[in-house]
């Protein structure tokens, strides 16, 4: 695993979300993802190379190891989405092709968002938008973990910490105000892109 990513965006520049939890969220929280993915992989190396394993489903090391190596990656990942996306200024018009998509699948932009929120207020980790790239259409899925729920074969376009890391600080327990000011702070040039990508990519 490489090293942490720098946020896109100045952390205090975003509306509502600090810059003390947005450096947290970031320096703290996701770099130590980083951290732990690159050591699960170094002990999977050295343990393989040792050849004393077992692949037991109750518990071994090895079933430990990869049960985390997913978790500490999606945790890398599922940030990386997540900032990609933040730092904008909300303008939907600066995605043309993306809002047309939107619309089409949930009737009006203004619905899409609805929909999009209310998952995001029911989940407990992640709330995502993504191309699948098996159906070729926007789905919406949701997951309580890194590693529980998502669905392979589907791209990240949209994606929300849902966490309550990602609100607390700022927002206590109004998380319905976090998410109205994520739909503020996304940076809609940035989907479109991750949309136009995204939408390409066939198998
Ligand atoms: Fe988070």
């Amino acid at each position: 695993m490489a090293d942490p990513k720098p946020l896109p965006f100045q952390p205090g520049s975003l509306q509502g979300i600090s810059e003390k939890a947005m450096l947290i969220h970031h320096d703290k929280l996701y770099a130590g993802y980083v951290k732990k993915t690159g050591e699960i992989g170094e002990k999977l190396i050295e343990l393989r190379k040792s050849g004393n394993y077992e692949g037991n489903a109750t518990y071994s090391e090895l079933r430990a190891l990869k049960s985390e190596e997913t978790f500490a990656t999606n945790g890398v990942y599922l940030h990386e989405w997540y900032f990609d996306v933040l730092g904008g200024d909300g303008a939907t018009e600066k995605a043309p092709e993306l809002t047309k998509a939107l619309i089409e699948k949930w009737g009006s932009l203004v619905d899409g968002i609805k929909y999009f929120s209310a998952c995001g207020m029911a989940a407990r980790g992640w709330s995502v938008l993504c191309w699948d790239i098996k159906d070729q259409c926007l789905r919406h899925y949701n997951a309580d973990a890194h590693n529980q729920g998502g669905i392979w074969g589907c791209v990240p376009i949209i994606t929300l910490d849902c966490y309550e890391h990602a609100y607390f600080l700022d927002y206590g327990s109004d998380k319905k105000a976090y998410i109205e000011d994520f739909w503020k702070n996304l940076d809609w040039t940035k989907v479109e892109e991750f949309y136009l990508k995204a939408s390409q990519f066939k198998l």
